[in-house]
C-alpha cells in the first residue's frame, strides 16, 4: 500500500476513509515504511549518480538544459509516482549538476560536503526542527546555543558572548552591520533606529573595509539604508591585506570631512586570494577610534581549529563580531554559518518581541526563543551539521583536513612558478591560488594584457564547456586571471599536475588557432 499510494493512479477518485495519507508522512507504521523505501532509494540515486563521476561537468551549455528542461511539466495535474518522479531527477536534473566531489571541480568556495555533515542533514530535515522558538525545537534549540559557545570560546571569546546559526556569511556579515549601525546611532545621536529609522546624520556614517573584501559589505550598506557609497574602501597591499597606512590616512581623511566612520570589516580570508588582514593592527585601530570591528572569517574562520595555522587568525578575539561558514573549509552542506557576538548584550539593538513567538513573558521564565537573536524566523537545524562532524572527527582528525589543503594551494603555487607558461602573482595563505596562462606569442597589434586575459578566459571556458574542469575567473590588476579554490581534501599535488598541463595544452591549442585566424 505504501508504495501504491505515492505512484500515480490512473483512476481519479474522491477522498474516502479508506484513502488516507499516511504513507506521505511519518508518524504510522505505514508512512515509516514509506519513508524507509523513500530514502533507501534517493541514497541509491546519490551513489549511483554523485558517487564516483569521471567528469566534474557534463558540459552542457544554459541554452542546451533549458531546452531539455523546457519539456518538463512542474506542475501535473496528477502525480508520476516517487520511484518515476526518482528516476527522472537521477537522469535529467542530477545528471547536469556539478561535480563538488570531482578533483577537477575547484572554482568556488563550494565544498563536497563531508559524510557525517550528510548524515546529519537527513536527521535534521526529518526532524524539521524550527529554531525560532523554543516550543519548535527543544533539545535543538540548546545544542545551537552549547554550538555558540564552543565556536565563541574557540575564538578567544569570553563568558559575555553569544550568537546564532545564519544561512551564511552574507546574513552574518549583514549582522554585524546592522548591530553597529543601530549601536552608532543610540551612542552618537542617542537615536533608535528600530523605532525611528535612521536618523537625520545617517548620510555622515561611513564603514570600511579593504578594496579586496567580499561585495556583501557593500550590499549590507545598501539593504541598511546607508547606501554602497557610505562604504570607503582601504587600499590592499601585494598580499591583497589592507594596508594600516593607508587605513590611518583615510580615518584621518575621514576625519577631517566630518564623517563618522562607525565600523571597519577586516577580512579573514579573501575570497581571491585568501589572504588576511592584519588583524592584530586593525583591532588597535577600532579601538582607538571607537568603530565596530568586524572580521569575515567566513572563509578563514577553519583555521582556528587548526594547530598548525590558527596563529594567522592572531586577535580575532578583538572582534566585536565574526562571520564563520561551515558550508566552505567546514566541508558541511549548504546551508551552514554562523555569526559571533564578543558581547551579546548588543542584542539589544535588534530586540522585538512577538506575542506569538517570544513574549517577553518567556524572557523573564528564562525560556529561549532564539528569533531575537536572528533576522530569520523560521531557521533550521543547522547546528546539528558541524556538531555532528565535530563529535565524529574531533578538532584533531578535522584540523588535518583543513591543512591539508593548505598545503596543496602551496605546493600548487611552487608547480606553477617551475611552469614556464604560467605566473602566480601571490602566496597562496588559504587555499586559493590565482595564476595566469603566459600565452608564448602575443600579435603585433594587440594590447599583451587584454591578449593574455582574452586567452586565460578563453581555457577557462574551453575546459567547462569540455566537460574536463570547473576553473575561476577573476581579474588581478584588470587582467583576467585564473584561479583555483583548492577545498577538495582528496585532491592531490599528481591531479593538479594533470589540471595544469591541460590548461596549458588547451592555452597552446587557442594560441595557435588564434594565429589561424589572423592568416
Ligand atoms: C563566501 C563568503 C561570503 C558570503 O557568504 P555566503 O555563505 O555565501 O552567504 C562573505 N565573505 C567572504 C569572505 C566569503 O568567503
Amino acid at each position: 500500500m505504501s508504495q501504491e499510494s505515492l505512484d500515480s493512479d490512473p483512476e481519479p477518485h474522491a477522498a474516502s476513509d479508506a484513502d488516507s495519507f499516511d504513507s506521505l508522512f511519518l508518524g504510522s507504521e505505514e508512512g515509516t515504511a514509506a519513508y524507509r523505501d523513500a530514502i533507501e532509494q534517493a541514497v541509491d540515486v546519490v551513489a549511483n549518480t554523485l558517487g564516483e563521476s569521471e567528469s566534474p561537468y557534463a558540459g552542457a551549455s544554459p541554452e542546451a538544459i533549458e531546452a531539455q528542461l523546457s519539456s518538463f511539466d512542474c506542475l501535473p495535474e496528477s502525480g508520476a509516482g516517487l520511484d518515476e518522479t526518482l528516476d527522472h531527477v537521477s537522469e535529467e536534473i542530477l545528471a547536469e549538476t556539478i561535480r563538488v566531489a570531482h578533483s577537477a571541480c575547484g572554482a568556488h568556495l563550494h565544498c563536497p560536503p563531508m559524510i557525517p555533515g550528510l548524515a546529519a542533514e537527513v536527521l535534521l530535515t526529518a526532524a524539521n526542527q524550527s529554531l525560532d522558538s523554543w516550543d519548535q525545537s527543544g533539545a535543538a534549540t540548546i545544542l545551537e546555543q552549547q554550538m555558540v559557545d564552543t565556536l565563541a570560546e574557540t575564538f578567544g571569546y569570553g563568558a559575555d558572548a553569544d550568537g546564532v546559526f545564519t544561512s551564511g556569511g552574507t546574513q552574518s556579515n549583514f549582522m554585524g552591520l546592522l548591530l553597529a549601525r543601530n549601536k552608532v546611532a543610540d551612542e552618537r545621536f542617542d537615536h533608535w533606529v528600530t523605532d525611528d529609522g535612521l536618523p537625520p546624520e545617517a548620510d555622515r556614517l561611513r564603514i570600511l573595509c579593504s578594496a579586496d573584501a567580499h561585495f556583501t559589505a557593500k550590499q549590507s550598506a545598501a539593504q541598511l539604508g546607508l547606501g554602497e557609497n557610505a562604504v570607503v574602501t582601504v587600499e590592499t597591499d601585494d598580499e591583497h591585506r589592507m594596508c594600516t597606512d593607508a587605513l590611518d590616512e583615510t580615518l584621518e581623511t575621514l576625519d577631517a570631512e566630518g564623517l563618522v566612520p562607525f565600523a571597519l570589516v577586516a577580512t579573514a580570508g579573501t575570497t581571491d586570494f585568501g589572504s588576511i588582514d592584519p588583524l592584530p593592527e586593525l583591532a588597535a585601530r577600532a579601538h582607538e577610534h571607537d568603530l565596530w570591528f568586524h572580521v569575515d572569517a567566513a572563509y578563514g574562520g577553519a583555521l582556528a581549529f587548526s594547530d598548525t595555522h590558527r596563529e594567522k587568525l592572531a586577535a580575532i578575539e578583538c572582534a566585536d563580531s565574526i562571520a564563520v561558514d561551515f558550508h566552505k573549509l567546514f566541508y558541511q552542506p549548504i546551508s551552514c554559518g554562523a555569526f559571533l557576538l564578543q558581547d551579546g548584550a548588543n542584542y539589544q539593538y535588534i530586540q522585538r518581541h512577538a506575542a506569538y513567538l517570544n513574549p517577553e513573558s518567556d524572557d523573564e521564565a528564562g525560556v529561549p526563543n532564539l528569533v531575537s537573536k536572528s533576522v530569520q524566523t523560521t531557521r533550521r537545524f543547522d547546528a546539528l551539521k558541524p556538531y555532528m562532524t565535530f563529535r565524529a572527527l574531533g578538532r584533531q582528525r578535522l584540523a588535518e583536513v583543513i591543512d591539508s589543503t593548505l598545503e596543496l594551494a602551496s605546493e600548487t603555487a611552487a608547480s606553477l612558478r617551475e611552469r614556464d607558461r604560467f605566473t602566480c602573482p601571490h602566496s597562496p595563505t588559504l587555499n586559493a591560488v590565482v595564476f595566469r596562462y603566459i600565452p608564448e606569442h602575443t600579435p603585433s597589434d594587440a594590447d599583451s594584457d587584454q591578449y593574455t586575459g582574452a586567452i586565460n578566459e578563453q581555457i577557462r571556458d574551453t575546459l567547462l564547456n569540455d566537460g574536463r574542469a570547473v576553473v575561476a575567473r577573476t581579474e588581478v590588476d584588470g587582467v583576467a586571471s585564473l584561479k583555483f579554490t583548492l577545498l577538495n581534501p582528496r585532491t592531490t599535488l599528481a591531479d593538479i599536475e594533470s589540471l595544469l598541463d591541460d590548461i596549458e595544452q588547451v592555452g597552446r591549442e587557442l594560441e595557435s588557432s588564434a594565429v589561424e585566424a589572423q592568416t
